[in-house]
């Protein structure tokens, strides 16, 4: 691959679930468009975390199906295997073993304060969620710090994971000399959390959604047209932009600027004095369009697994130069006595 190890550009890093057979418009529209944009620029690290997936015990025949889904649905979106490095997170073994030297460093009650643990574990119920699921935003840490990224890409919902990555960059950094970068969450304003299309106060979300809350980039089109026409809205019949008191129609704005490539304030101005239907027609119509390209260059990349494993093979050879030394660095550094 070219050019890639000797660059000085900045780095990003993200990594999405397999958790799903699809990704939903949320994945696309707050966080893989940007790995997407941010490659042109970056020295891009983009991973599918099938490490974090184990945290919610997934059948092993259905896990592994869904990496090569993942695979050809971040290829389909556009991430350039020739300029980013696309990898599964179990291939790269560093990500486990830097994971166990943030264990030991994060507190209890810091792990027990990660919102979306609460959230998950409350869902799962107390005795069914586990221990992994307790952790998983350390082995995040390690995921990011790994790399030294300079933008880690993400949605709103990724914030304080985020924070704890900074956080525990900054305590080994104090405690065994400096090491790490304190990296920059990169989340854009607007699609950072987009919300579900039949409970607008929550995110979509692969899954907690409900069907019917969640387009899947993989939908039928026709189907996904009917999930955006009977999406919840709100009382009253102004088409404005007040995402407190009209989550839902601010909710359906935000993906039509987004998807159609304009502003909030311009597809405002294009619906006024129009019935909350028109809106939901128009973007049904937009959102049909762009599942149905995405899913026809995501099949196609499924034809041929041969060619999905030989890019996770490069982009995991990439990213253990990368990351082997570090691990290497990170042992000395904590006291571990190098093998021989
Ligand atoms: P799960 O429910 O299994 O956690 P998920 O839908 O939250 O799945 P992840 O794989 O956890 O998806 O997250 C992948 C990326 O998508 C992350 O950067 C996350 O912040 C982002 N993301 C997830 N949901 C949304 C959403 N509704 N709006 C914007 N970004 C989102
Ligand atoms: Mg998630």
């Amino acid at each position: 691959m070219h050019s890639m190890s000797s660059s000085t550009r900045p780095r990003s890093l993200s990594g999405i679930q397999p958790t799903a057979e699809s990704f939903h418009l949320g994945n696309y529209l707050g966080a893989v468009r940007q790995w997407v944009g941010l490659q042109e620029d970056h020295d891009a690290f983009y991973f599918i975390a099938d490490l974090h997936a184990l945290t919610v015990q997934p059948d092993p025949a259905q896990l592994r199906a869904r990496v090569h889904r993942s695979a050809a649905q971040l290829l389909a979106a556009g991430v350039d295997p020739e300029r980013s490095a696309l990898f599964c997170q179990s291939h790269v073994p560093e990500h486990t073993q830097l994971a166990w030297v943030f264990n030991c460093l994060t507190g209890f009650g810091e792990a027990g304060r990660m919102t979306q643990f609460k959230d998950k574990s409350a869902k799962a119920g107390a005795d069914k969620a586990s221990v992994g699921l307790f952790t998983y935003p350390i082995l995040q840490a390690a995921d990011i710090l790994l790399y030294n990224p300079h933008h880690v890409p993400v949605g709103e919902d990724q914030r304080q994971h985020l924070e704890l990555s900074r956080n525990l960059a900054q305590r080994f950094n104090h405690h065994y000399g400096e090491t790490f970068r304190q990296p920059e969450a990169y989340i854009v304003k607007g699609t950072a959390k987009i919300a579900d299309l039949q409970d607008p106060t929550a995110k979509m979300s692969k899954s907690a959604s409900s069907p019917n809350g969640i387009v899947d980039l993989l939908d039928d089109p026709k189907k996904a047209a009917k999930k955006i026409r009977s999406a919840v809205t709100d009382s009253g019949d102004t088409i404005r932009y007040d995402p407190e008191g009209q989550p839902g129609i601010a909710n359906l704005l935000t993906l039509f600027a987004t998807v159609a490539g304009t502003t909030v304030d311009d597809v405002v101005a294009q619906f006024e004095g129009q019935q909350y239907g028109h809106l939901k027609v128009a973007l049904a119509d937009l959102v049909a369009d762009l599942v149905s390209g995405f899913g026809e260059r995501t099949r196609a990349y499924l034809d041929d697994p041969a060619e999905l494993d030989r890019v996770l093979a490069a982009g995991a050879a990439r990213a253990r130069e990368v990351a082997a030394p570090v691990v290497v660095d990170v042992y000395d550094k904590v006291g571990l006595v190098r093998g021989v």
